[in-house]
């Protein structure tokens, strides 16, 4: 950090901060997790400095031996770890994956010869009028993705985001009595929608996708099956999803985040079947610019830590301790979304302690555990307040936490969930302010730091 101070001490003094705040609080956000050092410093190098758009052996720029080296081993040991046959290592980002997807799909399926066009030539080379071909002959495609408040991703089709653009939309939710997927709905839907694009995979919801049967819908409507597992890629690389849950047998492209339940660096990657590989290829520069060469080779470390026989047991326990947070905040009476966990992942339904999503998480914050508010299906109060909190164990079981201190951590959130009531805002009710009972954050907070 010397050196870092010497030209910006706020910098060095934020990181120092962060490192502090990380290690002293009780970290529970699902899609967080403390990578390992090796993979922190296979991204903090001379890499950074080093330009590499093309492909392994097929650059736009000299010199780029190493970083071949690099994308080609993360690329293998993802392939190996999955069972891919083909993995594309470049995406920057979680959101970038599932556009390079989503154009690997299109191009894949779609009878376009203005595509064709854009693909093969610069695209300074393009007309207007190449463009307008290129909007007129992609532009009614159709995607059917999981809905925002059932627990998917706002890159599967939310109007905000670029997918609810690129396609026409529509969304599957959860049967309102079980809150789980409804499979006969969703094929009903599908046979009416006639999507081109069947996206499974969510970043809220707590139980398990059974693929085999998405696939199976996805070719009855002529549909290509895309999975986005970046919430869960750890437990498929850990083996704890098999079968008919483990997205790479059944869908022809599965993409991923490597930070969440992964343990490596942030990023992202697509992995899929070999007659889509050419097209994924050209995520760069389809979608990407240069490729990170340092975060690529942060990626190589950290699949090869997933490679390695300790992380099935580390996928295991994080499965287990969701399980036990689960049932230790259902034995003290708190909601959850279907009742329990599947995953790595609880989702609390606080609207029984009398409060929103958006006061439990201040509160909890207070209080030294870090969450994050997460709206409920049907959430009456909408996804800025919410009515829910959703708990991940990927972070506290790299932490080397277990069942037994899962329990005590239900026991220290439900504590502050009692404790805490709505406040008013200039004398008026609001969905932010709350007042917590005297003592009560000092005192978890005291218990989380014995904890860690
Ligand atoms: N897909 C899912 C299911 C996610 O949960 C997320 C992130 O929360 C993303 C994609 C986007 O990842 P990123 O933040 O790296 O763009």
């Amino acid at each position: 950090l010397d050196a870092i101070r010497a030209v910006e001490p706020a910098v060095a003094a934020a990181i120092g901060a962060e490192l502090h705040d990380q290690r002293e609080s009780l970290k529970l956000i699902a899609s967080e997790n403390y990578a390992s050092p090796a993979t922190l410093l296979a991204m903090g190098n001379w890499f950074s400095d080093k330009y590499a758009e093309g492909t392994v052996g097929r650059r736009f720029y000299a010199g780029c031996k190493n970083v071949d080296t690099v994308e080609a081993l993360a690329a293998e040991h993802a392939r190996e770890l999955f069972g891919a046959q083909h993995a594309y290592v470049q995406p920057h980002s979680g959101i970038d994956a599932n556009l390079v997807a989503f154009w690997a799909v299109l191009a894949q399926r779609v009878e376009s010869p203005a595509l064709a066009k854009a693909q093969a030539r610069h695209v300074n080379d393009l007309t207007e009028a190449d463009w307008a071909a290129l909007r007129r002959e992609l532009g009614d495609q159709r995607m059917l993705g999981m809905s925002l408040d059932a627990g998917g991703h706002l890159t599967h089709g939310f109007r905000p985001n670029i997918s609810g653009k690129m396609f026409e939309q529509r969304s599957y939710g959860t049967d309102p009595a079980t809150g789980l997927v409804d499979y006969d709905a969703l094929a009903k839907s599908a046979r009416e929608f006639r999507p081109l694009i069947i996206v499974a995979g969510y970043s809220a919801y707590p139980r398990l996708v059974n693929f085999r049967i998405m696939r199976e819908i996805a070719d009855e409507v002529g549909a290509t099956l895309m999975v986005d597992m970046a919430h869960f890629a750890g437990l498929v690389a850990g083996k704890v999803l098999t079968g008919d849950f483990d997205p790479i047998p059944h869908a022809q492209i599965v993409t991923t985040t490597t930070h969440k339940s992964l343990r490596g660096p942030r990023g992202g990657m697509v992995l899929c079947q070999s007659e889509l590989a050419d097209q994924v290829d050209r995520g760069c520069p389809m979608v990407l610019g240069g490729p990170l060469p340092h975060v690529m080779a942060a990626k190589a470390v950290a699949l090869a830590e997933a490679r390695r026989p300790e992380f099935r047991d580390y996928a295991q326990r994080i499965v287990d301790n969701a399980n036990a947070l689960a049932e230790g905040l259902a034995r003290r009476g708190a909601k959850l979304v279907t009742g329990g966990t599947d995953n790595h992942l609880v989702l609390l339904d606080v609207s029984s302690y009398g409060i929103t999503g958006r006061q439990a998480e201040s509160a909890l914050l207070d209080s030294n555990i870090v969450t994050n508010r997460n709206a409920v299906p049907q959430d009456p109060n909408g996804a800025w307040y919410t009515s829910g909190i959703r708990l991940g164990t990927p972070a506290l079981t790299t932490r080397g936490l277990g069942t037994a201190e899962m329990d005590q951590i239900a026991d220290l959130i439900h504590t502050v969930l009692v404790g805490t009531t709505p406040g008013t805002t200039n004398g008026k009710p609001s969905q932010a302010a709350y007042v917590l009972a005297d003592g009560v954050a000092d005192r978890v907070a005291g218990q989380t730091t014995d904890l860690l």
